[in-house]
């Protein structure tokens, strides 16, 4: 039966033996998990980090973006968590799930190359720093 609300529990690691119905969230993992809503039993786990999901609190209650698409699943689930609830998606069709996980992909590489790109800026920061100030030396050494 597809389940319309899930309540989280907040753990140290998520439990083997799953409960139906309950979002499992570990900070010291980063990860959430919960058995499908649509009631079969498959594990969901969904990692949290800024290229994976996003999970949001809300006066105690949890929402996880993205969607939650259970497209590796025999169900196919597809729903949203938003504060307690399940919003289930229309069934789609092959068509527009591909579309989603073509969507889905492009946001996760846009995230990694930003993340890419913060780190390599932090890098060039730092660099300038030593290797900078060394360059400038050499520089004003060789009157370049
Ligand atoms: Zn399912």
């Amino acid at each position: 039966m597809k389940a319309s609300a899930i309540r989280p529990e907040f753990v140290e690691c998520i439990p083997k033996l799953r409960e139906p119905g309950v979002l499992y969230v570990s900070e010291k993992y980063r990860t959430a998990s919960h058995l499908c809503a649509c009631g079969c039993g498959e594990k969901v786990v969904t990692p949290l980090s800024p290229a994976d999901w996003h999970l949001s609190m809300d006066g105690g209650k949890v929402s996880l973006h993205p969607s939650i698409g259970n497209w590796n699943y025999a169900c196919k689930s597809h729903y949203w968590i938003r504060r307690n609830g399940i919003s289930w998606a229309g069934s789609m069709s092959k068509g527009q799930i591909e579309r989603v996980q073509a969507r889905d992909f492009a946001d996760r590489a846009s995230q990694v190359a930003q993340i890419n790109r913060e780190r390599d800026e932090q890098r060039a920061t730092a660099s300038d720093g030593f290797f900078g100030r060394v360059l400038r030396a050499l520089r004003g050494l060789l009157k370049l």
